[in-house]
C-alpha cells in the first residue's frame, strides 16, 4: 500500500502566498485553490514576475523562510512507519529543494521552471499533464493500492483514481463539487483516515 500526499497546503503552506506576501504583491495570491486550470494560473503568475522584473533568486530567497506547516514533519514521519510515501506536487524542483530537506527528504515527482539568462524564470515544463492522476494509476498498474491525501483542485482527479481518497483542509467551495471524500482539519484526523483505509483495502 501506498500513500500519495499533495505538498503545499498539507505539509507545507502555499509558496506562492508566501511570495505575495513578501512581495506585496496580491495578485500573486491566487492559488490552484481560486483558478482550477493550473496554466492559466501559471501563466498569469509568470506574468506578474516579469511586469514587476522578479527572478527564480527571489522567490528562492523566500522559500528558505518557510517552514513546515505545524505537526507536519511528526505526521510524515507517522506516515513513512506504516506506508512508503510519495509526495505529488503541481511545485517545481526548483522552488522544493530547501522544504525537503526540512522534512528529511521524501520521495518527490513535481515538475521543472525553463530558466532563462539572468535567472528570469521564461515558462514551467510539465513531466505530463495531469502528472498527480497519472502517477497514481501508473503505481495501481504496478499492483499497489493507494491511498491520497491533497487540499484542492488539482488533486481532485488523484483522489478520484486514488483507491481511497482524503481531503485535508479544503476550500468551501471544492465539498460541494466533490463531497464523496472525507475532510479532516488535523494531522490526527487525517491520520485516523489513513488507517481506516487501511483496513477497508485489506479487508
Ligand atoms: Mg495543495
Amino acid at each position: 500500500m501506498l500513500a500519495c500526499l499533495d505538498l503545499e497546503g498539507v505539509l507545507i503552506p502555499e509558496i506562492w502566498i508566501a511570495f505575495a506576501e513578501k512581495t506585496g504583491i496580491d495578485k500573486l495570491r491566487l492559488t490552484t485553490r481560486d483558478i482550477p486550470d493550473y496554466d492559466e494560473l501559471m501563466r498569469g503568475r509568470l506574468q506578474i514576475l516579469d511586469e514587476n522584473n522578479l527572478r527564480l533568486t527571489d522567490i528562492q530567497k523566500v522559500i528558505r523562510e518557510i517552514k513546515p506547516l505545524e505537526g507536519a514533519k511528526d505526521f510524515l514521519e507517522w506516515l513513512k512507519s506504516e506506508f512508503q510515501v510519495i509526495i505529488l506536487s503541481d511545485t517545481f524542483y526548483q522552488f522544493a529543494g530547501p522544504l525537503m530537506a526540512q522534512l528529511d527528504y521524501p520521495a518527490l515527482f513535481c515538475n521543472d521552471l525553463e530558466v532563462g539568462e539572468n535567472g528570469r524564470i521564461t515558462g514551467y515544463r510539465l513531466r505530463q499533464p495531469d502528472g498527480k492522476t497519472k502517477a497514481v494509476e501508473a503505481l495501481q498498474s504496478l499492483n499497489f493500492k493507494v491511498v491520497a491525501a491533497g487540499d484542492s483542485y488539482n488533486d481532485t482527479g488523484m483522489l478520484m483514481q486514488a483507491d481511497v481518497g482524503i481531503f485535508f483542509r479544503p476550500p468551501e467551495g471544492i465539498l460541494r463539487e466533490f463531497a464523496q471524500f472525507p475532510v479532516t482539519h488535523r494531522y490526527d484526523e487525517l491520520k485516523q483516515e489513513f488507517r481506516k483505509a487501511v483496513v477497508m483495502l485489506t479487508q
